[in-house]
């Protein structure tokens, strides 16, 4: 396999941007941001637009259909930054009235007024830190927020006219019980958000919680523990209403996040932003992660001309082959618990048959009951969803024997 997969320069581009700044660093945080920065905002976000217009140079894509701000806390920025992101935006890309654009924030951020002029800048869907709805918990993570700012910013994202809005939880937290996370779950469902993101704790090197937890000062979360909470909130979201679609994230009929779909799917998105990761033109690169040299990278001219969608602010790329891009496909593929690996879009991807390239590992893995397969996709089993990274781990394992 050594030329490149066809076909993706037709389909949609998304756009990630980073916003790299924080007021206080939570406790599980391993992310690219910086809690004593935010004097860099304005130089950051005239940045920002030189990398979009150097990013949107020789770019194939037709139209853009999802723009997401990631963090960091985007939702620090000011609103009058984000009316110069997105006329930039829109002058060097074509994005379609119904674009999703959304915004990663805290819930103390979230003002009526600042949600007001979010929505008349054109960000239709939010996605709010909630982490727990447990004081002691939020307290161990160094939230800045209780659970009554996470009521009222709900409230003022309805007035303001948000009508899908994520909720993000984490569970598997350091004493945190099974009544606890009940409890969480359940608030969440008070506040009907259209999506909820659940993630497992996890204990990132480096960061304070695991300091605490590598000195014994906390409980590392137990495993049984991690599957009984997955189990209990998947079957409360799914009396609620909500229909899963990826091992962590559950939405309301149409509200999956078209934005994160492109990530699974493997499709093109492009990066910007100090640390921001990319994949378009067949490229997978990263940028300069420190704000500052973020900054200066883009204070003059490219040196050379560079391939779409490589900017003055890309750190390091790599052009995949087509066996590192199907690896890739099924490694995120696999997350998605409802689409799976779509067979007949992979067959039109890389000319290759799906149950051909891995049919030892489908037959395994069928007979354990860990996936399931139809006419047209395969995908992980209910039983499976728990062991995603072993079967995961299966099939891309399987690609790297030699044939
Ligand atoms: S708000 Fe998000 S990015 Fe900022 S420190 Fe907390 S977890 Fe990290």
């Amino acid at each position: 396999m050594g030329a490149c997969a066809m076909g993706l320069s037709d389909a949609p581009l998304s756009i990630y941007i980073h916003i790299p700044f924080c007021s206080v660093r939570c406790s599980y945080c391993a992310f690219n941001t910086y809690t004593d920065l935010n004097r860099l905002i304005p130089d950051y976000v005239d940045a920002l637009c030189r990398d979009l217009v150097f990013a949107a140079r020789h770019n194939p894509h037709e139209t853009v259909h999802s723009v997401y701000f990631g963090g960091g806390t985007p939702s620090l920025l000011p609103a009058e930054q984000f009316g110069r992101l997105l006329d930039q935006l829109r002058c060097s890309f074509a994005l379609p009235s119904d674009c999703e654009i959304s915004l990663e924030a805290n819930p103390d951020n979230l003002t009526g007024g600042y949600l007001k002029d979010l929505r008349r800048l054109g960000f239709n869907r939010l996605s709010i830190g909630m982490q727990s709805a447990d004081a002691a918990i939020l307290r161990m993570f160094d939230r800045q927020h209780d659970l009554a700012a996470v009521a009222a910013a709900m409230n003022a994202a309805r007035r303001a006219g948000f009508d899908n809005v994520n909720l993000d939880v984490i569970f598997a937290s350091p004493n945190e019980t099974l009544a606890d996370w009940r409890r969480t779950v359940e608030t969440v469902l008070q506040f009907e958000p259209e999506h909820v993101s659940m993630y497992g704790l996890e204990l990132k090197g480096g960061t304070v919680l695991r300091q605490r937890v590598d000195a014994g000062e906390l409980p590392k979360p137990d495993d049984d523990l991690f599957a009984d909470m997955y189990e209990l909130a998947s079957a409360y979201l799914e009396a609620g209403g909500y229909c899963q679609y990826e091992i962590s994230n559950w939405r309301r009929p149409g509200k999956e996040c078209r934005h994160n779909l492109q990530y699974w799917r493997n499709l093109a998105y492009i990066g910007v932003g100090a640390g921001a990761h990319g994949f378009a033109g067949g490229y997978r690169y990263s940028t300069i992660a420190a704000p500052e040299r973020y900054i200066s990278a883009l204070g003059g001219e490219m040196a050379k001309p560079a391939p779409f969608p490589l900017t003055p602010a890309v750190a390091k790329y790599s052009l995949l082959d087509a066996a590192e891009e199907m690896y890739e496909t099924v490694m995120m593929g696999m997350r998605l618990t409802r689409e799976g690996i779509d067979l007949p879009r992979f067959m039109a991807r890389f000319g290759r048959d799906f149950l051909d390239i891995f049919a030892p590992s489908v037959a395994r893995l069928e007979a354990l009951g860990l996936i399931e397969t139809t006419s047209d996709r395969l995908r992980l089993s209910r039983a499976g969803r728990l062991l995603s990274n072993a079967v995961i781990r299966e099939f891309v394992e399987s690609l790297s024997q030699p044939e």
